[in-house]
């Protein structure tokens, strides 16, 4: 990071207020980062000129370029974003509820969107599944970069600051592989005068690393927790997501079980469902057993293919009689509609195709 130069993204209110005097700066510039989501120096009106040119060979206003951007039938949009080093990565814009009107066209719900933000480029876990792994690890995003992501997507979607929009850690990479700077961007978020999105609105999604966890809550930062669990015995768990071995599954679930969370709230654990692999009804006998002492909902994932890869989509039978069997025996279970499936919006896909397309 140190060739990097840091953006003002990088920093909470009371940091950039030691850094930038006299102190009513740092609220016009924080209003003009997260109310206007201001790309350069240019667009701050009422900064005067000297400060500017100051900060400007410091630190730069927003990382990040949008190299590329797709859009889904169903209002999805996955984009490629450039860091300054010319690395990329992934954030994806996605619509959750549509808007509502009532007989004489006034809207009487918002639509409601999710932003899906990374944490790094590439990641060091290495799932057998997931073709963001088959790229390596290149490096962490800094904590701007993470807070650029939605910033970005934000402006680019006309998103006004007081709207509402939930944050999910479920782009590129491990999140809690970088946990000092997936903190930092949380609290940024929650910034009051910043975009005020709280720790509820956030939901952290790790593969596992069970020591991680419970730094993650040690910090009690207010944020969700997802865990891709995706198999019930460790001998599979430890072919699809190779740390497993390290953290393993008992571990995983100890350190849920200590994780602060509100008593209104569960924990999620996602499932990747793969034909052949996971699909059957014994794993989803197992998966009860697993999660008995646990407040927790599951996610069923179908695996989204990509070329290359040996593992295979399960049907959509199998899926619902797996997900009957769980709320049959008092569990919560969703299944996660592929949401922007035409234009590849699982982990690492966009990246990919524009890599193979070059
Ligand atoms: N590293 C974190 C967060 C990023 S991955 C984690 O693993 O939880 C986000 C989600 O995408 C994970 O649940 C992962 O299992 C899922 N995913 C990865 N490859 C996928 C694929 N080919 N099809 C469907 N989901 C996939
Ligand atoms: Fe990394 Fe998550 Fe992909 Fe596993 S699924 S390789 S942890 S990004």
């Amino acid at each position: 990071m140190s060739t990097l130069k840091p953006s003002l993204l990088d920093y909470t209110q009371k940091e950039l207020t030691e850094l930038i005097k006299p102190a009513f700066r740092v609220k016009q510039i924080y209003n003009w980062l997260y109310h206007q989501y201001a790309e350069s120096y240019d667009d701050m009106k009422n900064i005067p000129k000297a400060l500017k040119e100051e900060l400007a060979e410091k630190y730069l206003v927003n990382p990040l370029k949008i190299a590329n951007k797709e859009e889904s039938t169903d209002g999805t949009i996955k984009y490629l974003l450039e860091l300054q080093d010319g690395k990329t990565m992934e954030a994806v814009w996605l619509k959750m509820k549509d808007e509502l009107k009532d007989e004489d066209g006034v809207v009487y719900q918002e639509a409601r969107y999710t932003i899906c933000v990374s944490t790094q480029v590439g990641c060091k876990v290495g799932c057998t599944f997931c073709l963001t792994a088959k790229g390596g690890f290149t490096r962490d995003l800094s904590a701007g970069e993470i807070v650029a992501q939605v910033v970005t997507l934000k402006r680019d979607n006309n998103h006004k600051r007081n709207r509402k929009i939930n944050i999910v850690y479920m782009g590129m990479g491990e999140p809690l592989d970088n946990l000092n700077n997936l903190a930092k961007a949380i609290e940024i978020f929650k910034e009051d005068e910043g975009l005020c999105i709280g720790g509820k609105r956030q939901t952290v999604s790790t593969s596992g690393l069970s020591t991680k966890i419970d730094k993650l809550g040690e910090m009690d930062l207010g944020v969700h927790i997802a865990i891709s669990l995706h198999a019930v015995d460790d001998e599979l768990r430890s072919e699809l997501i190779p740390m497993n071995k390290a953290h393993n599954i008992n571990s995983i679930i100890e350190a849920v079980k200590r994780f602060p969370i509100d008593t209104r709230k569960r924990v999620m654990f996602e499932y990747l469902v793969i034909k052949d692999k996971n699909d059957d009804l014994g794993s989803a006998k197992k998966l009860v057993k697993l999660l008995t002492d646990i407040k927790a909902k599951v996610n069923l994932i179908y695996f989204n293919p990509y070329p290359g890869t040996e593992y295979k989509r399960p049907t959509k039978a199998d899926m619902v009689s797996f997900q009957e069997y769980l709320i049959n025996h008092g569990l919560l279970c969703t299944i996660r509609d592929s949401k922007g499936i035409d234009i590849s919006a699982a982990c690492g896909q966009l990246k990919e195709k524009v890599a193979g397309e070059e």
